[in-house]
């Protein structure tokens, strides 16, 4: 019999698999994927180059916690992400900065700029979009409108199918203006790719005699949550252990309020014949084009192969009844957040449940923040077993 059950081996489930199993609990972890890892999953393509199978990853964090958990699993190749945004036909930094606005402008014009920006903020402070944008300094107001239209319009339009303001601040703030001439995507204390990749780092995550993980697994065929007697069933028998949810809420409880909606990605992987494509790990376009971006996956991993592989982002709405497709970002909009919560109020009737991840809490979610929750989630049940 098993002490805990995990819905879904992605990042959140595997570290939470790994803690429970640390604590010397039997884990099941169910996955309906035939691979562990969820999004994060990597593996070598045809050409024998590692990729990223739902896109780029790069992970970044400044909580030292976090950095050591996922140290204990695989080392660190060190690893600064940098990408370049095609604007007015020039390759420029983004997020924008000082070096992007001397790029774009004359230099007198580009110096007074810079001039008026430090005198209002120090240097290397990250100003979201949406505060640039209401200044009275017409000057200020101008530069910030010219990168809210270049920059983040059209690649939010493609990306969440909607303007930025729709969206709101969460998205668009993670890649603020930067007062600064550091040209790096992320500036976070640490920051690197596991050196054999993730799958392999997430592999060691859940390597421990306790956990035994099934996968091409449909766990709506071994649980069964009652909704009137609040308990659950495994295999058609009571079960009184813990159940883990890192699955989309709407989905576990088949979807009785409607659906939760997501963006999805379409992804057009292209092998070369030469050694690089690009000249930097991701190249934006913002403006032109129906994908968003191309990151070519030798620049982060890293790795000597004399042909190399990019991948191509294509945005769309996710659409449940295609199994082809991930539901990878929530959409942060208010309608969606009360959906949300009345699933959420569902599932608080089960006293032994515990939700974790980016799916379940239906959260944008960086790596970082959903190793943080997971730990932090298990680190509550431990403070509430002792109560
Ligand atoms: N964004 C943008 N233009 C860019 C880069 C980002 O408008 O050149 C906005 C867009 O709304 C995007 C959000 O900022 O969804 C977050 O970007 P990030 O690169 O963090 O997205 P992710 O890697 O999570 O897809």
């Amino acid at each position: 019999m098993f002490d805990c059950i995990i819905l879904g081996a992605g990042l959140a489930g595997c570290v939470l698999a790994e803690r429970f199993a640390s604590d010397g609990k039997r884990v099941l972890l169910l996955e309906k994927k035939e691979h562990i890892g969820g999004t994060c999953y990597d593996f070598y393509d045809k050409s024998g180059i590692l990729v990223h199978k739902y896109g780029p990853h790069i992970f970044n964090t400044d909580n030292e916690t976090v950095w050591k958990y996922v140290n204990r699993f695989s080392d660190f190749r060190i690893y600064h992400h940098r990408v370049l945004g095609v604007i007015e036909g020039k390759k420029v930094p983004i997020p924008f900065n000082l070096e992007s606005l001397y790029q774009l402008f004359p230099s007198t014009y580009a110096e007074c700029i810079e001039n008026k920006l430090l005198d209002k903020y120090a240097m290397n402070t990250k100003v979201p979009i949406m505060e640039l944008q209401n200044q009275d300094d017409p000057d200020l107001k101008y530069l910030a409108n010219y990168i809210y239209e270049y920059v983040f319009l059209h690649y939010t339009q493609k990306q969440w199918g909607m303007s930025p303001e729709e969206v709101g601040g969460t998205a668009t703030a993670r890649i603020p203006f930067y007062i600064s001439r550091d040209d790096r995507y992320f500036q976070n204390r640490y920051q690197g790719i596991p050196v054999n990749g993730y799958t392999d780092m997430i592999n060691h995550i859940i390597a421990n005699e306790n956990i035994h993980v099934l996968l091409k697994t449909d766990y709506h065929k071994v649980i069964e949550l009652d909704q009137l007697t609040h308990t659950i069933k495994f295999l058609g028998l009571p079960y009184n252990g813990k159940v883990i949810v890192t699955v989309p809420l709407d989905e576990l409880f088949e979807f009785c309020f409607g659906h939760l909606p997501y963006r999805t990605l379409d992804f057009k992987f292209e092998t070369f014949n030469t050694e690089y494509f690009q000249e930097i790990c991701t190249v934006n376009y913002p403006n032109n084009y129906d994908f968003t971006r191309i990151t070519e996956f030798k620049y982060m991993t890293g790795q000597v192969h004399p042909q190399t592989t990019i991948v191509k982002e294509f945005p769309k709405q996710y659409d449940w009844k295609d199994k082809s497709q991930e539901p990878y970002y929530p959409i942060p909009q208010e309608k969606n957040t009360i959906l949300y919560n009345k699933y959420r109020t569902l599932l608080d009737e089960f006293s032994n449940v515990i939700l974790s991840g980016r799916l379940a809490d239906y959260k944008y979610y960086t790596m970082s923040e959903t190793i943080t929750n997971a730990l932090g989630a298990f680190d509550k049940y431990c403070v509430d077993n002792i109560k």
